[in-house]
C-alpha cells in the first residue's frame, strides 16, 4: 500500500529545505515511548513528548512526510471536513462542541509551532477560500458561515465582487473566508517538526519500516523489518492512511477508505498573473463534490488540485483537464502547463470524523482526518503526547475512543472513488 507508485511528493520534494537528522536504526534501543509513522501526527507527539523530557524514538518507514504530510495541499484549515453540526450531530452536543473549539484553535496552534520552531515552511496566514458553485454552492457557504459565527468563528461571506478580486476569476457565486487559516509547504512543515523533535531529543529513525509490535513483561517490543528491536513503555501509530506491514497499522488503516488527491503546479506566474490571481495569498477550493483547490506557493506558482490518482490511464485525463480547468479558470494563463505533479491517499471514515484506537496497554492511535489533517494531526499529536504521559485521561481528549472495525468494502469504494474522478474529468471543462 505504500510503495504504490505515488512515490514522487512533485514540487514539496523539489523546494522543502532538505532534513538532514534521520537515519536508520541499526542497533537495539530502548525508549519510553515509540512512535511509527514520521508525518505531522508522529512528529507532533515527539515533540511534545521530548519537550516534557520523554525519551521517544520516531520510526518512519520511508522518510519524514512521506504519506499525506508530504503531499497535501497545504490549507491549514479550522474544524473538520463536515459542517459544525454535523459533527455535534455524531458527538452529541459536549463533545463536538469540544472538538469544535479544539479543532477551531488547530490552525493557530500550528503558526505558532512554526514561529517558536523557525520552521522555512512558506507560512502565509491570510486565511482560506471556501469557493462556492452556483446557488447550490451558495447555500452550503451561507449554511457554514451561519453555524461558525454562532460558535463565534471569524468567518465572513465574501460576495462575487470581492470573490473575483481576490481569487482572479469570476468563476464562483461568493466565498467563505476562514480567518483562523492560512497556508504552509506541507513537507517542510512536517520536516521542520520533525528537526524540532530531534532538536528536544528525540530520535528520527527512516527508512525503518515497523513489521511487529509484541507485548513483554509490561513494555512493548517493536521490531523492525531487519529484526532491530525497540522496547518500549509505550507506542503511538501514527500511520494513518499510509499504515502497513503491521498488524496495529492495518487497523488504523482499515477504517480508512481511502481517497486519492492529485496536485499539479504550474511554473512561476508572471509579476502581472500574481498581481491578479490570489494576489492576498488565500488558498481556495471549490464546493463541488468533485473539488478543485488552488493555492501559490512562494515562487508564485499555481498549484491546482482535484480529486484523482495520477496513474494509469488517470494519469493522462487528470493532467489534460487539469489544463483545460485551469485555462477556463484564469484564460490569463492559457496555454497552461506544469511542472510538477504528484498525488497521496486521504484516509475517509463513515462519518467525515477522525478515529481514536487504544490498541493495546499504553499503545494509542489517532487518525481519519478526511483530508483535513495538518492543523488535526498537529494538535491531535500533541494530545496523544499528553495521553502518553499521563496528563490527560481518555475522557479529557474531545474525541470518543473508537472500537476498531473495518469500512466495509473499503476497496471497491477506493477504486469507485478513483474511476468516478476520471470520469467526471474525462468529461469536465470540455465546453
Ligand atoms: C493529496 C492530499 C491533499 C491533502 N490536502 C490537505 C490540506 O490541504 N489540508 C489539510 O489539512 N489536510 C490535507 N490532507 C490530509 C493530510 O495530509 C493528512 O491528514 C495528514 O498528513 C495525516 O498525517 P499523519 O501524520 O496522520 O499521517 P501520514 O502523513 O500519512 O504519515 C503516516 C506515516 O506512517 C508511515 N508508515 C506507515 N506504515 C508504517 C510502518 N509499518 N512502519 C513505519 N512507518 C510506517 C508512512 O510511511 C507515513 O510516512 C491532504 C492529503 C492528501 C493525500
Amino acid at each position: 500500500m505504500v510503495n504504490d507508485g505515488s512515490g514522487t511528493r512533485g514540487l514539496w520534494e523539489a523546494t522543502a529545505p532538505p532534513f538532514q537528522t534521520g537515519s536508520t536504526l541499526s542497533r537495539n534501543i530502548t525508549v519510553d515511548v515509540a512512535i511509527v509513522g514520521g508525518g505531522y501526527t508522529g512528529c507532533s507527539a515527539a515533540l511534545h513528548l521530548a519537550q516534557q523530557g520523554a525519551k521517544v524514538a520516531v520510526l518512519e518507514h520511508m522518510d519524514i512526510g512521506h504519506g499525506g504530510s508530504g503531499r497535501n495541499v497545504g490549507l491549514v484549515n479550522a474544524g473538520m471536513w463536515v459542517r459544525p453540526h454535523a459533527v455535534k450531530e455524531a458527538l452529541g452536543e459536549a463533545k463536538g462542541s469540544a472538538l469544535l473549539t479544539f479543532l477551531g484553535q488547530g490552525p493557530s496552534v500550528v503558526f505558532d509551532l512554526v514561529r517558536r520552531f523557525d520552521i522555512a515552511c512558506e507560512a502565509v496566514e491570510q486565511g482560506t477560500l471556501h469557493c462556492a458553485v452556483g446557488a447550490g454552492g451558495m447555500r452550503e457557504i451561507a449554511e457554514r458561515a451561519r453555524q461558525w459565527q454562532a460558535l463565534g468563528a471569524p468567518v465572513e461571506l465574501i460576495d462575487a465582487r470581492r470573490t473575483a478580486q481576490m481569487l482572479g476569476t469570476q468563476a464562483y457565486r461568493g466565498s467563505l473566508l476562514d480567518r483562523r487559516a492560512g497556508t504552509i509547504q506541507p513537507l517542510a512543515y512536517a520536516r521542520g517538526l520533525a528537526r524540532a523533535a530531534a532538536d528536544a531529543g528525540a530520535q528520527i529513525f527512516t527508512q525503518t519500516r515497523i513489521v511487529n509490535t509484541a507485548r513483554m513483561a509490561n513494555t512493548w517490543c517493536v521490531t523492525t523489518a531487519d529484526g532491530i528491536e525497540v522496547r518500549a513503555n509505550a507506542v503511538i501509530v501514527a500511520t494513518g492512511a499510509y499504515g502497513a506491514h503491521l498488524n496495529a497499522a492495518d487497523t488504523v488503516a482499515g477504517e480508512l477508505v481511502r481517497l486519492p488527491y492529485f496536485n499539479m503546479a504550474t511554473q512561476p506566474l508572471t509579476a502581472a498573473q500574481r498581481a491578479a490571481i490570489l494576489p492576498g495569498r488565500q488558498g481556495a477550493w471549490d464546493t463541488r463534490s468533485v473539488l478543485s483547490s488552488f493555492r501559490l506557493d512562494d515562487q508564485g506558482r499555481l498549484v491546482f488540485g482535484s480529486v484523482g490518482a495520477l496513474r494509469s490511464a488517470g494519469a493522462r485525463v487528470h493532467h489534460d483537464w487539469g489544463r483545460r480547468a485551469l485555462a477556463k479558470l484564469f484564460p490569463q494563463l492559457a496555454p497552461v502547463s506544469f511542472d510538477y505533479q504528484w498525488y497521496g491517499w486521504i484516509g475517509m471514515t463513515s462519518n467525515a470524523l477522525p478515529r481514536f484506537y487504544r490498541l493495546g496497554p499504553n499503545m494509542v492511535s489517532i487518525s481519519g482526518y478526511n483530508g483535513r489533517g495538518i492543523a488535526p494531526g498537529t494538535v491531535f499529536g500533541k494530545v496523544l503526547a499528553e495521553l502518553t504521559l499521563g496528563h490527560r485521561s481518555d475522557e479529557d481528549l474531545p474525541l470518543p475512543l473508537t472500537d476498531a472495525r473495518r469500512a466495509v468494502g473499503r476497496r471497491i469504494r477506493s477504486v469507485g472513488y478513483e474511476a468516478g474522478a476520471s470520469l467526471s474529468h474525462f468529461f469536465g471543462s470540455r465546453f
